[in-house]
């Protein structure tokens, strides 16, 4: 039992409590503290899942007010490294942390197989370090600061510096006090440019809503499901069961570039079909570093609470049915519609006619579209429309249309440039296209009807086809359907 202990500072580290208890106590070694928190020696300095926390607790003097809750949650990597693991395993280690088992902890993580380097060193912020001692007197460690994948400090966008005494450390039951460890030889843990830090923003923000945050713990294959949902709204997956993996990986790696990925640890040969990302995607046993799935989140543009507030089976559900179901079908419809008309064309013009469902498709529904595309003929240069010729040819077809129309027996039909179209089916092209035939534009100028028009040549009709035996006006206007 000690009679006294530091309350920690904001975002402390246990580590940094401990260390500076080791100062203000003047115990002359290492050993000395470890058995005045621990009641032994055997102990050592957990610097990101420390264990036996219950034995510090029940040493800590009887109005200090700290929980072993409170500690591992607020001041140890324990969420951090947690978040994105089951619960069953999540509360295995939070045991672990309480208990006196601190060796098992690292395996319990599960992410022994994923080449992850692990950096236990130290780091630190030189403006934190000023600012601190300005507000509470002395310099202390952020559990921000240590969390793995950061290499900037999110309150002053500055770089973080190693603190070069924990890398050295032989001995793993010392505490290292900050204020007593900075060194000249102290280097950066990466140096930034702009776009680092514009990475870095985002992956903080994650962190902090992480460590702040009190998120429930998920299912393995969770996170997954909800990845293959975002692959597929952003076209990277056409469903659940096929990923565009070579286009995923390639713009994966464009987005973060190979120096980022490099730095964080995460960096994998797009040829390798191991790599961490496509295994990420696919059914998994084994868990993933926090830094991937931040990685994963922060390119997918994944609100953070909106995945963890998901409930498992509606992210199933939702990646099973998009509403781009809806929108698929409507495509898919325009572009047969499309290839039909023109059976002698080929993709690239039919692409031209329609682009936005040609873009759609190749995003969303990429196999389906190669499917339905016109065979690539082998031979030639590629075609470019020979609007003159098209003119020429849609004006004969328009032509025969309309005269059909004004020579009808029948009850009349509005001439119309879409009625037009729908008869000779081409309603797109003349619609879009016009200005591009002015032949057939002129020509379809002259003989569209107005509302005018089309009710004088009904009246004309009734007049000539109807027996009205000579009544009024009105029967004639009432029979032709104009008020
Ligand atoms: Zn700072």
């Amino acid at each position: 039992m000690v009679t006294f202990f530091p309350m920690p500072y904001p975002g402390e580290t246990l580590y940094s409590m401990i260390a500076r208890y080791h100062i203000w106590s003047g115990n002359l070694n290492s050993k000395a503290t470890l058995r005045d928190l621990f009641n032994t020696t055997s102990v050592t300095a957990g610097r990101e899942l420390p264990a036996n926390i219950k034995l510090l607790i029940n040493n800590l003097p009887d109005k200090c007010t700290l929980t072993v809750d409170e500690i591992i949650k607020k001041h140890t990597l324990y969420k951090c490294y947690t978040a994105f693991l089951p619960s069953e395993r999540a509360t295995y280690i939070y045991d672990l942390m309480a208990g006196e088992n601190g060796s098992l902890i690292f395996t319990a993580l599960g992410m022994c197989n994923n080449n992850m380097k692990i950096d236990s060193s130290l780091k630190y912020c030189n403006q934190c370090v000023e600012s601190d001692r300005n507000n509470f007197g002395e310099a202390f460690f952020h559990i921000e600061h240590q969390v793995p994948g950061v290499l900037m400090c999110q309150k002053h966008f500055s770089e973080l510096y190693i603190c070069n005494k924990s890398t050295q450390i032989k001995n793993r039951q010392e505490y290292l006090n900050l204020e007593f460890s900075i060194s000249e030889k102290d280097t950066i843990v990466a140096p930034l440019n702009k776009k680092i830090i514009e990475h870095q923003k985002k992956f903080s923000k994650n962190i902090e809503s992480i460590i702040n945050g009190s998120f429930g713990f998920k299912e393995m294959n969770f996170f997954r499901e909800y990845y293959l949902k975002e692959l597929i709204h952003k076209g990277m997956a056409e469903s659940r069961m096929k990923i565009y993996q070579q286009d995923l990986l390639r713009d994966f790696k464009n987005y973060y570039g190979d120096d980022y990925l490099t730095l964080l640890g995460c960096n994998f040969d797009i040829d390798n079909k191991y790599n961490w990302v496509t295994a990420i995607t696919r059914k998994h046993r084994k868990s993933f570093h926090p830094i991937q799935h931040l990685l994963m989140i922060e390119y997918m543009n994944i609100d953070i609470k909106e995945l963890f507030y998901s409930d498992y089976m509606e992210v199933r559900k939702k990646t099973y049915k998009n509403k781009t179901d809806e929108e698929k079908a409507s495509y898919r419809e325009k572009w047969l519609k499309l290839k039909n008309e023109y059976l002698n064309e080929n993709t690239t013009f039919i692409r031209e006619l329609d682009k936005a469902t040609y873009i759609w498709l190749n995003k969303y529904d990429r196999k389906w579209l190669g499917e339905n595309s016109p065979i690539k003929k082998t031979c030639g240069h590629s075609k470019k429309i020979n609007w003159e010729k098209r003119d020429e040819e849609m004006l004969q077809e328009v032509k025969e249309v309309v005269e059909a129309i004004y020579n009808s027996k029948e009850k009349p039909e509005r001439v119309t440039v879409g009625a037009v179209g729908r008869k000779i089916g081409k309603v797109y092209l003349l619609q879009k296209y016009l200005d591009k035939m002015p032949k057939t534009k002129l020509y379809l100028q002259e003989k569209v009807e107005s509302v005018k028009e089309y009710q004088d040549r009904r009246v004309k009709w009734v007049r000539e086809n109807v027996t009205t035996n000579g009544e009024s006006e009105w029967i004639v206007l009432r029979e032709a359907g104009v008020r």
